[in-house]
């Protein structure tokens, strides 16, 4: 049976939506300052390391003023244990100063605006825009690229801008920032990246990649 877009969409949506009403982000912040720096750190490593170690990097920086007077030496020692620390760290020192200089320590709302901060970029960019500002932007990560591409709601798409321009096109109507949560759960905890868990999924009957799994299974017998 083929699926026309929208009604793929559509479904989608709505089990999404059954399962997960109230996906948000699991990095751990109280104010979009700490949001950015978390964000910044998250590249490349898990939440559940950033949470583990920024709540002693707030409690000895608490505002964008704290961390731009700070060396960058210093910062490596709260940040040691997540990925490219030493990049990190730099980076975080740069986009303090900058925030601190240029914009009064308040982070834009803009998103090119924001990708003149150190360490930030489109991603990151639309996460601050989508959660601290509720814009509707979708920012792709690997779960979101790889998810979506699965289901069969984007096609073809060789990039994560690819797989945004195609998601944005036809999610008018439709609440952009819940949708960002919930397939970075799925695609964390049910679409993994090496083998997904297709037999306890809810998508699976909109879902173009089990189809074809199925499909070629058939084929196998
Ligand atoms: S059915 Fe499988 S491939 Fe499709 S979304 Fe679910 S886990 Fe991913």
């Amino acid at each position: 049976m083929k699926i026309k877009l929208a009604e793929r969409y559509k479904n989608v949506i709505a089990l999404l939506n059954d399962a997960n009403p109230t996906a948000e982000t699991e990095l751990q912040y109280r104010n979009p300052y700490e949001l950015l720096v978390a964000v910044i750190l998250s590249a490349q490593c898990t939440d559940k390391r950033i949470n583990a170690i920024t709540p002693q990097l707030f409690h000895r920086f608490p505002s964008a003023e704290d961390l731009a007077k700070a060396s960058e030496e210093e910062i490596l020692t709260y940040i040691k244990s997540v990925s490219y620390p030493n990049a990190k760290a730099r980076n975080l020192s740069r986009m303090a100063q900058r925030l601190v200089e240029v914009y009064h320590s308040q982070v834009p709302s803009d998103t090119l605006e924001l990708q003149t901060l150190a360490g930030v970029g489109r991603k990151t960019a639309n996460v601050i825009a989508s959660v601290i500002f509720k814009q509707a932007k979708m920012p792709v990560d690997t779960h979101v690229h790889r998810v979506s591409g699965r289901i069969g709601l984007t096609k073809d798409a060789k990039n994560v801008r690819q797989t945004e321009e195609q998601l944005m096109k036809n999610l008018k109507g439709y609440n952009i920032a819940l949708l960002h949560h919930q397939l970075i759960l799925h695609g964390r905890y049910i679409c993994k990246a090496r083998k997904p868990l297709c037999a306890e999924c809810t998508l699976k009957t909109w879902c173009s990649y089990y189809e074809m799994t199925i499909k070629n299974d058939k084929k196998a017998l």
